[in-house]
């Protein structure tokens, strides 16, 4: 039997990339904490009905991509989540968050399961990192969630990012809307991609973002949704636009831009990238409505979004080296006594926050020494026999090569100094 491998459409983040994972999750966290956003966390199965009626079965994730089974009992039907919303969602209600008042404003992050064909940018495990913020009907809410998003890009580096924006309206503007549409399709049934054709009856506003090129030439010069937005939707759309400028952060109208299902309502955008090839989109969101009261919760606005931290990582990289984490001491010792003493100095300078690399191979100190070089730390602390009997250490700073020796104890209790030179070191 051959070697066990990692599915197909799923990956290991190996140490040397869960740097880039490590400075998005810390940014995230930073940004969102300033606008008080909490954490939540979700289990990562839930009922199949969940998604059923939360993301709907007329989309491609319901309609083909869901990783579903029978649970042991057999009477129940359990999925991986697909997206995060519809959890988050379930718990809103579940646990009264509504009852709280007001508005509650959540994020989360963790693996998604898709069944699609793998490629850059497109796993069948992969990683969301999302918001949602529920309660609060203005305009001034969807654009907060999206000043979120550009934050979050931003402060990561990433410059050339192109946020799409449209409105899909109320329920009454998008009946309006699909006869319109689907008016205007029918005579170019036969040329569509077949997903297309089936919509065209079931959910014919998906056939805007189909990614069959003759269907998006088609689409390209459909009736626009935002022609078909009664007083109280165009409101909001102007509204929203407005803040952005206030705000400063660009955007273009997206005609083709929409999510089909009834719940979703007024604003959807997407942030995404021209250096990601097909997969172009990192953030996708809007304003769901309808959502909360779909899956039996109290009338509830809400606005959110999504963003795909491999696509992100993706980006990240193009930008930068992954960050490492260098020890401040890498720490060397040759012999019974000088062994045991460095396990106990390698400990005490942990708890005086330095980072500590502790070399347990026993090898001969040429070995340990080029290790140390490699490490990458600032400086080696050696402890031989010689030093083990006097409570020595040989402090030697790597980059120049410099060396003292000095008691144990005085390198202890000069903590503050050294730290200083550590840092003076690494910020040259
Ligand atoms: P796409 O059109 O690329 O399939 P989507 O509309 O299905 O995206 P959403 O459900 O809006 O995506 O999810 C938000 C974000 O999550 C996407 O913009 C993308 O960055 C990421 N994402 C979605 N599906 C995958 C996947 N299979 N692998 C990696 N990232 C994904
Ligand atoms: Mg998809």
């Amino acid at each position: 039997m051959g070697a066990i491998q990692a599915l197909r459409g799923t990956k290991d983040i190996l140490p040397e990339e869960v740097g880039y994972w490590q400075l998005i999750e810390d940014k995230a966290r930073e940004i969102l904490a300033k606008a008080v956003y909490q954490e939540i966390r979700t289990p990562i199965f839930e009922q199949t009905d969940l998604f059923e009626r939360g993301i709907g079965e007329a989309t491609d994730v319901v309609g083909k991509e869901m990783y579903t089974f029978t649970s042991r009992g057999g009477d129940k039907s359990i999925t991986l989540r697909p997206e995060g919303t519809a959890g988050v969602v379930r718990s809103f209600i579940e646990n009264n968050l509504y009852a709280q008042g007001g508005v509650q404003r959540l994020w989360y992050t963790g693996a998604m399961f898709r069944y699609e064909r793998p490629q850059a940018g497109r796993q069948r495990q992969f990683h969301q990192i999302g918001l949602e913020l529920l309660g609060s009907s203005s305009p001034r809410a969807d654009v907060e969630v999206i000043a979120l998003a550009t934050d979050l890009l931003q402060s990561l580096g990433l410059k050339s990012l192109k946020l799409d924006l449209n409105s899909v309206g109320n329920g009454e503007d998008r009946q309006n809307y699909r006869e319109a549409l689907v008016h205007y399709l029918i005579p170019y049934k036969q040329e569509l991609d077949q997903d297309s054709q089936d919509r065209l009856t079931r959910n014919p506003l998906r056939i805007l973002d189909s990614k069959d090129e003759k269907t998006q030439k088609i689409a390209q010069n459909a009736p626009k949704i935002i022609e078909h937005l009664g007083d109280e939707s165009k409101r909001h759309f102007d509204t929203v636009q407005q803040l952005l400028t206030d705000l400063g952060i660009e955007y273009q109208i997206n005609h083709c831009l929409v999510r089909g299902l009834d719940y979703y309502t007024h604003t959807a955008f997407e942030i995404k990238s021209d250096d990601l090839g097909a997969q172009a989109t990192v953030c996708g969101g809007g304003r769901y409505d309808g959502l909360v009261a779909e899956l039996n919760g109290p009338d509830t606005p809400a606005v959110g979004w999504a963003i795909g931290m491999e696509r992100l990582v993706l980006l990240l990289k193009q930008l930068q080296q992954a960050p490492v984490h260098q020890p401040d001491f890498y720490l060397i010792s040759r012999g019974k006594q000088a062994e045991a003493q460095a396990l106990v100095l390698s400990q005490k300078l942990r708890s005086l926050n330095f980072t500590v690399e502790l070399d347990l191979s026993g090898s001969a100190f040429g070995k340990q020494f080029k290790r140390a070089d490699r490490s990458g730390a600032v400086a080696c602390l050696v402890i031989g026999d010689a030093e083990a009997v006097n409570q020595t250490v040989n402090l030697k700073w790597l980059a120049s090569g410099e060396q003292t020796a000095v008691a144990q104890t005085q390198l202890l209790s000069s903590a503050e100094k050294l730290n200083q030179k550590i840092q003076q070191l690494r910020s040259p």
